[in-house]
């Protein structure tokens, strides 16, 4: 999605000056997210980045209301204009809440209830009231959408981890959010399990239009998004498309990150000499970066032979 088309879009999570810190065990509680700013419009892809204990899944948490002490809480999380840290909401608004932004989390054995597959991604719509024959067509399209169809009426635990991963996910489109948070939903995965899981969220950011915020240690993972958001000891540090954030190698560095790797290949060609242009974050971008410099340096030999 580029930029312009982006901004044009509604905000659906607005991130306004928040700090947070966990019930104290001490009296001096150290804030685990200070004066946090963030906005995430409907339809974007936004990747969050930041070492552990940076307050990722605090954030995460806090705008899915899965964290409900809100004593050392300051600012306003608004969730389609509805403020979920305010004192007034009712059950009701959480229920929706929950409904409209779904979260899936690392480990997808904590995520399945049921014994069959179809029964599983039922779980959620059934217990929203959604009528029989609704249901039926919302599971049916829910596994269609994960690719997982012909596993409808299999054990959960038999399944491969990122098979797994997509029931949970299934369970969660079936409810028919606006957004989805995955908290390192990918780190258990193996590399296959990993790239299914990353494709079911591409494409249901892509085709379905739903809005996703994923939490990750994967710099290749990071750099398919719209945004990336990079958290530091609690703070926003950095904070724009993938080209800008992986710019910024130093801060980077200094937050305890790496870069994509074919983005430290293409930086170092750079330091080298070769003339690289273009973005330089996906493996795709940077090999087609390289072969256009070659090309040109060809060109430019052939003109001197
Ligand atoms: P990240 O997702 O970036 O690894 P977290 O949000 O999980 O970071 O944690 C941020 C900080 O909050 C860490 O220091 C962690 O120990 C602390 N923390 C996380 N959950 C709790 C909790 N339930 N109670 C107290 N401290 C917590």
């Amino acid at each position: 999605m580029d930029d312009a088309s982006t901004l044009e879009r509604p905000v659906l999570i607005d991130v306004k000056d928040v700090s947070y810190a966990y019930p104290p065990e001490s009296s001096d509680p150290r804030p685990v997210l200070s004066h946090v700013n963030m906005t995430v419009r409907e339809g974007e892809y936004v990747a969050i980045l930041g070492h552990n204990g940076s307050g990722k899944s605090t954030l995460a948490k806090l705008i899915n209301l899965v964290i409900d002490d809100y004593t050392y809480a300051e600012g306003q999380i608004l969730v389609n204009g509805r403020d979920v840290m305010s004192d007034d909401i009712t059950e009701e608004e959480i229920l929706d809440l929950r409904r409209s932004v779904g979260m899936v989390f690392q480990n997808p054995d904590n995520q399945l209830v049921a014994t069959i597959v179809e029964e599983d991604v039922a779980f959620g719509p059934e217990n929203l009231g959604i009528p029989q024959k609704e249901l039926r067509q919302r599971v049916d399209d829910a596994l269609e959408t994960v690719g997982m169809t012909e596993y409808a009426q299999h054990e959960p635990h038999r399944l491969s981890g990122g098979q797994k991963q997509r029931v949970a996910i299934a369970g969660i489109i079936a409810m028919k959010p606006r957004c989805m948070i995955f908290d390192e939903s990918t780190a258990m995965l193996d590399p296959m399990g990993r790239k299914e899981v990353v494709a079911t969220m591409e494409k249901l950011n892509r085709e379905e239009g739903i809005t996703v915020l994923s939490i990750t240690h994967y710099m290749d993972e990071a750099a398919r998004a719209d945004r990336v958001v990079v958290l530091s000891d609690g703070k926003i540090i950095l904070d724009g498309t993938p080209d800008y954030v992986f710019d910024h190698a130093e801060t980077m560095r200094a937050a305890g990150l790496d870069l994509p790797q074919c983005t430290a290949a293409a930086k170092y060609l750079k330091t080298r000499g070769v003339k690289l242009e273009g973005s330089l974050t996906s493996v795709e971008s940077c090999a087609e970066a390289i072969l256009k410099a070659w090309r040109e340096r060809q060109r430019k030999e052939g003109a001197c032979d």
